[in-house]
């Protein structure tokens, strides 16, 4: 291990935000003059959810989004979002449910006449875009709709594929809204017809990560690194995978599916619909106590600052809510409404970089506590001792050079109060440090070759003259 000193230079830690920040590219976002003002504002992630657009315009966002990294020399992860499993409601116009009242719901599939499908019954019918779940609906089931806002209860299963179920929580039922089904083992595979097609399209473009929705067991993640192994033989070309946790069965094989996966989502959503919202906020501290456990990079998601879809300025709740996921110690915080749809995406990202800036340099982010972990390769056993030395020699700067990622993604693990700058010898693998806490990743082709001094002249060219120490 070798150590530079420059003693005159003042200690100056906390330069740089630490904890990452996706976005969601959207029709409010998916200009490269307002992206490029994202990734100006504190944007590290791009992420594009295939639950909406066609694959030209997914196509053409991610492709805005590699010319604007390019031309700003900014080191940005593209992030492809599955739908996975996700039940729609099928009407020809909205349903007025008032609490009390009896609702059909029966399968309406792609080739099915639909108003056929929906007149059949005397009561008002709501039809469920995946027939098969119809079926393995059983008395006492809930069935929410819309994010649990309008709520059905099973109270009579027909037979003849028609389910009666009464109406708890009322309102106005529209076309393709997202149905919950929390109680019920729902018979679809994690990647749907439509999940397949997106993900053919989606390993033939620049991608770093690929999330998997709906998550059940580890095996659904298993299937879908074979089917990317298949596709992409460089094992540092593969895309990486976030496992998004908003199913119950999702927190029961909680330890196996982290081991599994290469990141986590704490897909807040869908996860207080499904397990009752009371429980979302501690769930999001043993998924990301789990997740930093196998060192596996955690994002925390959904509704962050969800008032600035509409305003410029967020509550004082989302303001503790983006203060409080750092505290967590999460690798980055998510936007989505606020920056595909809203009216202040950039807006949006500056204040959850302003947020982040200012927890991470209040003695309530403990970063330096040396987080423990499972994992015993020898990758962590050097980033342990560099993390200790560096603290006890005053380093400033923490450099590697890295094929795979092990070692940043190590070094990150430990939450030292240096700046970590990793070297990374391929493109892809630089892209996907951009999620990795505290990570500043340079692509340098040549990286592996250099010895300590050319490593130290090319960190020195980055950071300046500091104090740095390097892991090797
Ligand atoms: P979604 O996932 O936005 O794709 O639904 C995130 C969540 O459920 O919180
Ligand atoms: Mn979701």
């Amino acid at each position: 291990m070798l150590v530079v000193y420059y003693p005159k230079e003042r200690i100056h830690f906390m330069d740089t935000q630490r904890t990452k920040i996706v976005a969601t590219i959207g029709p409010a976002s998916d200009t490269a003059d307002v992206f490029g003002a994202m990734v100006d504002a504190g944007l590290d992630v791009a992420r594009i959810n295939f639950s909406h657009g066609t694959h030209a315009s997914n196509g053409a966002a991610m492709a805005m989004i590699r010319s604007v990294a390019r031309d700003k020399e900014a080191n940005i992860a593209v992030l492809a979002d599955l739908q996975g499993p996700r039940v729609r409601t099928v009407v020809e116009k909205p349903v007025q449910l008032m609490d009390g009242m009896i609702v059909a719901l029966l399968g309406v599939g792609p080739d099915d006449d639909v108003h056929a499908r929906l007149t059949q019954t005397e009561v008002p019918a709501i039809g469920l875009d995946q027939p098969d779940v119809v079926a393995a609906l059983a008395e006492g089931h809930h069935v929410f709709i819309e994010d649990g806002l309008k709520q059905l209860r099973v109270v009579d299963v027909r037979g003849d594929g028609i389910v009666l179920a009464e109406v708890m929580a009322g309102g106005e039922v529209a076309n393709h809204k997202g149905v919950n089904l929390p109680d019920t083992d729902v018979p679809l595979p994690a990647l749907t017809p439509k999940d397949e097609e997106d993900l053919a399209f989606i390993l033939t473009q620049d991608v770093d990560f690929i999330a998997l929705s709906f998550v059940r067991t580890a095996a659904d993640v298993e299937d879908l690194r074979a089917r990317i192994a298949d596709a992409i033989t460089e094992p540092t070309e593969r895309p990486r995978i976030v496992v998004k946790i908003e199913r119950p069965e999702a927190i029961a094989h909680l330890a196996q599916i982290v081991q599994a996966t290469d990141a986590v989502m704490v897909a807040r959503g869908d996860l207080a619909t499904e397990t009752g919202q009371e429980q979302v906020t501690l769930l999001q501290k043993d998924i990301i106590t789990t997740a930093l456990r196998h060192m596996t990079p955690v994002i925390v998601a959904t509704q962050m600052l969800a008032s600035m879809e509409k305003s410029p300025r967020p509550t004082r709740a989302e303001i503790a809510d983006v203060t409080n996921a750092v505290i967590d110690h999460t690798d980055a915080t998510m936007l989505s409404g606020e920056s595909a749809n809203g009216n202040y995406p950039v807006e949006a990202v500056a204040t959850m970089h302003a947020i982040i800036a200012q927890t991470e340099r209040s003695p309530y982010d403990d970063v330096h506590e040396l987080l423990p972990t499972d994992i015993t390769t020898d990758a962590v056993a050097l980033a342990r001792s560099t993390c200790r030395h560096a603290r006890s020699v005053g380093a400033q700067v923490i450099v590697c050079t890295t094929v795979d990622g092990q070692l940043p993604r190590a070094l990150s693990h430990f939450r030292p109060m240096q700046r970590i700058v990793a070297l990374a010898s391929s493109r892809r693998v630089c892209q996907q440090l951009a999620l990795v806490w505290g990570v500043e990743a340079y692509y340098d082709k040549k990286a592996l070759a250099y010895d300590a001094q050319q490593l130290l002249a090319r960190t020195q060219h980055i950071v300046g003259r500091k104090n740095i120490i390097v892991a090797q």
